[in-house]
């Protein structure tokens, strides 16, 4: 490592909720002098900042990019020459379904010092912050976090064989995510839920099964970012 660059921290913000980032976290972007964060973390967050830090939005939503990969490699990498404490925030955990892993490989080929400070996902926090527990103990064992988008329109939406089936990415793509689960041969009467904005104030929460989902996805006026979940868990909620 070179010893005369700053430190990047690549941190998970947490879901969505700004109190769910760890302490750890917290103490990184506290001193931090330049920040790059996404959309998808808690702006909230920016307000334990040092007031003079640089700020940076690098974009990152669904289907929206302000900036490409290798333009948020080069600028880590820049940042990291200028500044002692570097901070890359991204929503939920940094390495599901983030690229966090392409950044933290880029900076040690580029000898720079960085750390990674895992996030709750939104994965896991979705579900649970509407009472959906993910397993069951000796009924639900089996849990897979899937995308719901491929780049290549052509690719199969992955159906594992799985009691719980979570979906990132799902709602643009929801007649595929729903042909590819039939086509599977899950039943169509099979639970599902969409969360979307979990964790956040404005959060909603749709439930239905696998064949009426499309319908109150539109009906609904359903936006991302939201999280799909499939499987007899959902029944299981548990209301307060
Ligand atoms: N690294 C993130 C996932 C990034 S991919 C994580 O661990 O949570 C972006 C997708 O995450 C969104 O399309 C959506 O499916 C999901 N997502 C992120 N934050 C969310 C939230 N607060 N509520 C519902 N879904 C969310």
């Amino acid at each position: 490592m070179n010893n005369n660059t700053g430190k990047v921290y690549i941190i998970g913000a947490g879901p969505g909720d700004p109190e769910l980032i760890s302490l750890k976290g917290l103490k990184a972007l506290k001193k931090a002098d330049c920040v790059l964060y996404d959309f998808l973390s808690p702006s909230e967050l920016l307000d334990y900042t040092k007031r003079r830090s640089e700020k940076i939005c690098v974009g990152k939503a669904d289907g929206l990019h302000l900036k490409e990969q290798g333009t948020i490699n080069r600028l880590l990498y820049r940042k990291a020459l200028k500044y002692e404490n570097v901070v890359r925030l991204k929503g939920g955990d940094p390495f599901i379904f983030s690229r966090g892993a392409e950044e933290a490989r880029y900076l040690s080929n580029k000898k720079i010092n960085y750390e990674v400070i895992p996030g709750i996902t939104s994965a896991i926090a979705g579900p649970e912050s509407v009472g959906i527990p993910l397993t069951i103990k000796n009924k639900l064992s089996s849990v897979a976090i899937l995308t719901g988008r491929k780049k290549n329109p052509n690719s199969k939406i992955d159906v594992p064989d799985c009691d719980t089936l979570i979906y990132l990415m799902a709602v643009a793509n929801i007649s595929r995510v729903v042909k590819a689960l039939i086509n599977k041969g899950k039943n169509k009467d099979t639970p599902c839920a969409f969360i979307e904005k979990a964790t956040r104030e404005d959060s909603r929460v749709i439930k239905s099964t696998i064949s009426r989902i499309e319908t109150e996805v539109k009906k609904n006026k359903l936006r991302p970012p939201a999280i799909l979940i499939v499987g007899k868990v959902v029944k299981m909620a548990i209301s307060n």
